[in-house]
């Protein structure tokens, strides 16, 4: 089998909810580029890259369009279903961008599904459960606003609300507690600072939580900080963004780090990010498959890698098909008591609906 055609789509996903805030930055929504890969046997496969503007994470949209289109016409020819060579080529042309790298592993991942007629959870090892729990962000605000936000997630059925911290601790510590005494107990807290503070802020915050009940995320950048800050705390910890290697999360690991949210366009693909997961999950850690952004495609590939790792380990996705006003495919059923249910299809299990993307940005 030999790819023979590749186009790259954009699409604009606005927030359902309003803008989106963290670290004093503000996006009104994705700005998505899908990629649509075609084969000589007439099999098309599909991968999303969506960024949070160009502040969250170390990805920009239009440097993704501009790595695409340098890396995409080298690939027609070879095998798309040789996952790992194909990696390998885009390695040895570029180095790291791994964001740029990520939709082309995903397209590939969908195609060797449609080609075996197997789900990608089937590909990854298999479906331990139907369903993994999701959770939404709260973007940092009046503490009585973000309130309010939590208790209308809550309400549609979201059991795990994630306050976006990373100000001033004590102000954040105010907006928790808020948060915390307007939620029922059975409702999962996470601080998720994105590596926001000093690890003298982060110590500030825990100090002043240290009775409450919540997991601490990403509190600071560097891992030694958190690794550091992780001896005076006793609430488990998630680490995030400083999460990039192997050696990373092994790291992380040894130190008594509880868990690891991975996001895949940040390691570069489904192929890496399978990579981090099964290395947590020998090492009993809580695991959080994620991504930037997006809407279908992005949110299939995540629930399907969640489902197809160990029900205790897994920790939680997202939906973002429902968090922006876009969608570009169809088939992920809708969420039921704060779970999402993942698609059975073959690949990541949904029809791509072509017609929400209008033309193409470029055509190989
Ligand atoms: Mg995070």
């Amino acid at each position: 089998m030999k790819l023979v055609g590749a186009a790259i789509y954009a699409q604009y996903q606005p927030f359902r909810d309003g803008p989106y805030r963290c670290r004093g930055q503000s996006e009104e929504g994705f700005e998505s580029t899908i990629l649509r890969l075609e084969t000589d046997t007439g099999l098309v496969g599909w991968g999303e890259f969506a960024p949070l503007g160009s502040f969250y994470s170390e990805a920009f949209a239009s440097g993704a369009r501009a790595g695409l289109a340098e890396l995409l016409p080298g690939l027609l020819g070879c095998n798309p279903l040789q996952i790992a060579d194909v990696n390998c080529r885009m390695d040895h042309v570029m180095l790291g961008q791994p964001y740029v790298k990520s939709a082309i592993d995903m397209a590939c991942w969908d195609l060797l599904g449609h080609a075996t007629g197997q789900s990608l959870a089937t590909l990854l090892g298999g479906r331990f459960t139907d369903s993994t729990a999701l959770y939404r962000s709260v973007s940092q605000d009046e503490p009585g606003i973000m309130v309010a936000r939590a208790l209308k997630y809550v309400a549609e059925g979201y059991r795990r609300i994630q306050v976006k911290v990373g100000d001033d601790p004590l102000v954040d510590a105010q907006r928790m507690r808020a948060v915390r005494a307007a939620l029922d107990d059975e409702v999962l807290l996470l601080a998720d600072a994105n590596g926001a503070w000093t690890l003298a802020e982060a110590l500030r915050f825990t100090t002043a939580m240290a009775d409450a009940d919540y997991y601490l995320e990403q509190p600071c950048a560097e891992l030694d900080e958190n690794i550091a800050l992780g001896r005076h705390c006793r609430q488990p910890m998630l680490l995030d963004e400083s999460i990039k290697t192997p050696a990373d999360l092994l790291a992380a690991a040894a130190a008594g780090v509880s868990g690891v949210t991975i996001k895949v366009s940040r390691v570069g693909g489904i192929t890496r990010a399978r990579l981090l997961r099964d290395l947590a999950v020998a090492r009993r850690m809580k695991v959080c498959i994620e991504d930037t952004g997006g809407s279908d495609i992005d949110s299939a590939a995540t629930i399907l890698m969640m489902v197809s790792m160990p029900r205790e380990l897994q920790m939680h996705t997202v939906d973002f098909m429902n968090w922006v006003d876009a969608s570009n495919g169809k088939g992920i059923p809708q969420p039921r008591e704060g779970r999402m249910l993942a698609p059975r299809g073959p690949g990541l299990g949904i029809e791509t609906d072509p017609s929400q993307l209008g033309q193409p940005l470029a055509v190989f």
